[in-house]
């Protein structure tokens, strides 16, 4: 690089996926110069790392970006992988936004009052940064994956595009969050055998009282609640996803489900020893907390139903089936006779600080921050979950955290100019 002349812009934004676009148009607003750098495309997430089949567990119409929302005949549909792409896209050239794709940004480290940040395309300088690189950049895998014999094929998300891409046989999915319960039932219905570890789970049923349950977690103000509300902010940040799929026939996905297809459940996986998966008995306890959380969120709708004069426009209040709990379930599975082909670890993801250069980052490889304002001044966050409200990792949250932590920068960029 040396030689080179270095850039000066006033923000950088990282990642052009929708939590950047949206910083983007916000920044655009104030008429705060900037450049949005993504190392990939645009939306590079849904495309590089998603599987097939998949689509949003958001219903269409909570697909909302600033000054742009889904306009299509199905706003109660969930968008497939290109319908998402397509609708970030077009939210990018509608917004003007300043994109350029195929930056890598390999470091970003304080200099005077703001930030030099080194890319694959040159060096830059700016007084603020938004780091918008996305919660998800790395799927999370226990250590005890090691241990797997070489035998099994051990996939992730990432790796997984569908059933098709996996040796014959027999398929433990460890994990049962969205991503979990949705790889589980598509690899059983390609007629394998699924077995599936599920530790602790948010159990929801896909629609309550005739309407998506993601309506009511909007419209009763749940998915509002801001972050300096919620009483365990670091326990709500590390919930699992909740068991939802996108299915057009608009379907619930829960153990309840998975297990009449035939997917055996058994309890969270604690360790690998001798070639042999242990999981952990109280299959009975982990389901009767999520269903209990479960009811305790459908009285939460119930009553502001009630409270708010709502009642007249849903259905009657309904309560589901408890999740069955197998006679018994197994303890042990030999990795090495054969039943099992293939582990698809659906254990969550987490973001990649690699090329971070200030001391912000936690010992667990969390980003420390207050609400996307990081703990280095002008530097901020978006995307991340439960960043300044419970809707904040999802298309439908960003504007409300975008619009704020611009603000955020804005003041910051005014009091020292
Ligand atoms: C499996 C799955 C399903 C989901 N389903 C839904 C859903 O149904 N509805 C919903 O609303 N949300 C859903 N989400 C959550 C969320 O919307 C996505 O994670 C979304 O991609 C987050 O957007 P983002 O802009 O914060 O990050 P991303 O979309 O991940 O964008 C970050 C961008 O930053 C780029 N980047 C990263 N590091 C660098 C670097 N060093 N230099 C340059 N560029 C970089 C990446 O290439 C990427 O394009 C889902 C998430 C996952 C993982």
């Amino acid at each position: 690089m040396r030689g080179r002349a270095i850039e000066r812009v006033t923000t950088v934004v990282i990642g052009a996926g929708h939590a950047g676009l949206a910083a983007s148009h916000f920044l655009g607003d104030r008429s705060i110069d900037h450049v949005v750098l993504e190392r990939g495309e645009v939306a590079n997430s849904w495309r590089r790392e998603r599987w097939d089949s998949l689509r949003l567990l958001t219903p269409n119409w909570q697909s909302r970006l600033p000054g742009h929302r889904y306009d299509g005949p199905d706003p109660d549909g969930y968008m497939t992988m290109g319908e998402v792409i397509e609708f970030i896209e077009r939210f990018a050239k509608v917004s003007d936004a300043p994109v350029r794709t195929g930056v890598d940004v390999t470091s970003v480290r304080r200099a005077g009052d703001g930030y030099h940040v080194t890319t694959s395309g040159g060096e830059i300088r700016c007084r603020t940064v938004v780091i918008a690189s996305g919660a998800c950049n790395r799927p999370t895998v226990p250590p005890f994956g090691d241990a797997v014999p070489a035998s099994v094929e051990q996939l992730t998300p990432f790796d997984y595009r569908g059933p098709d891409g996996l040796p014959d046989g027999g398929v433990l999915v460890v994990g049962a969050s969205a991503t979990g319960v949705q790889l589980a039932a598509e690899l059983r219905r390609s007629g394998r055998p699924v077995t599936l570890s599920a530790g602790e789970q948010v159990r929801l049923p896909r629609t309550y009282r005739g309407r998506d349950v993601l309506w009511w977690m909007d419209a009763s103000g749940l998915w509002d609640q801001r972050y300096d509300e919620v009483d365990d902010l670091t326990r709500a940040r590390r919930l699992p996803s909740p068991q939802l799929v996108g299915a057009p026939e608009r379907t619930t996905l829960d153990l309840n489900a998975l297990m009449s297809m035939g997917v055996e459940p058994v309890g969270r996986w604690a360790a690998v020893r001798d070639g042999r998966a242990l999981f952990s008995g109280g299959l009975r306890n982990v389901f009767s907390l999520a269903d209990l959380k479960m009811n305790r969120l459908l009285d939460t709708f119930d009553e502001w139903a009630r409270t708010h004069g709502r009642d007249a426009e849903v259905a009657p209040p309904e309560r589901f089936a408890p999740t069955r709990v197998p006679e018994s379930t197994r303890l042990r599975l030999d990795l090495r006779g054969g039943e099992i082909a293939a582990i698809v670890w659906a254990t969550g993801f987490r973001p990649d600080y690699g090329w971070l250069d200030v001391p912000v980052v936690d010992e667990k490889g969390r980003l420390r921050h207050e609400g996307g304002v990081v703990d280095s001044p002008g530097l901020y966050a978006l995307g991340l979950p439960v960043l300044r409200r419970r809707k904040s990792t999802f298309i439908y949250g960003i504007e409300d955290d975008a619009r704020e932590v611009v603000d955020h920068l804005a003041r910051h960029l005014a009091v020292r100019p």
